[in-house]
């Protein structure tokens, strides 16, 4: 979504209110590590306080990612809110990353660089995931394997054989 902001600039509007959707671009989805999105809706509020033009923004999506522990798809649902003031140094920021060109607000891009900031470096599906065995791949949340029992640092075993003796 690509706002004119130039009726605000000049004055020649008050408030704007804003509602659309867009969908992340597939490089940003790969990049923050999740699988795939859906489309991320916005509800944006524009217009001026004082002599400053703000921006109150509210949006949501749910992402999906893998589960570091047991490669299992996981929900992730956002939902969050930011407010910037178009002067001074957050004015510069934008216009130096293209999210402001001119007087056209690429809400997009602002969006996807705010969204980065709540994303989680590290997903689980639960605090409480066992994740795979390590020896034959199983998801231990569903149920234990063979292996567990066989579970004995090697190093331990030339003990247990010098005791056997
Ligand atoms: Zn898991
Ligand atoms: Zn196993």
């Amino acid at each position: 979504m690509i706002i004119d902001l130039s009726p605000i600039f000049n004055g020649k509007c008050g408030n704007e209110r804003y509602v659309d959707s867009f969908n992340l671009q597939v490089s940003y989805i790969e990049h923050v590590g999740a699988l795939s999105c859906s489309p991320v809706e916005v509800t944006a509020n524009i217009g001026k306080v004082g002599d400053d033009i703000c921006i109150d923004c509210n949006y949501r999506c749910e992402m999906t990612f893998i589960c570091s522990r047991c490669v299992e798809d996981v929900l992730f649902p956002i939902s969050e809110k930011f407010e910037i003031k178009l002067s001074g140094e957050e004015l510069e920021d934008l216009k130096d990353s293209n999210i402001l060109d001119k007087q056209m607000l690429n809400m997009d891009l602002l969006i996807s660089d705010e969204l980065i900031e709540h994303l989680p470096s590290k997903v689980l599906c639960a605090q409480t995931c066992k994740g795979l065995c390590t020896e034959c791949g199983k998801n231990l949340n569903v149920g234990g394997c063979d292996c567990e029992i066989d579970n004995i640092d090697p190093r331990f075993k030339i003990l247990e054989g010098l005791f056997s003796e």
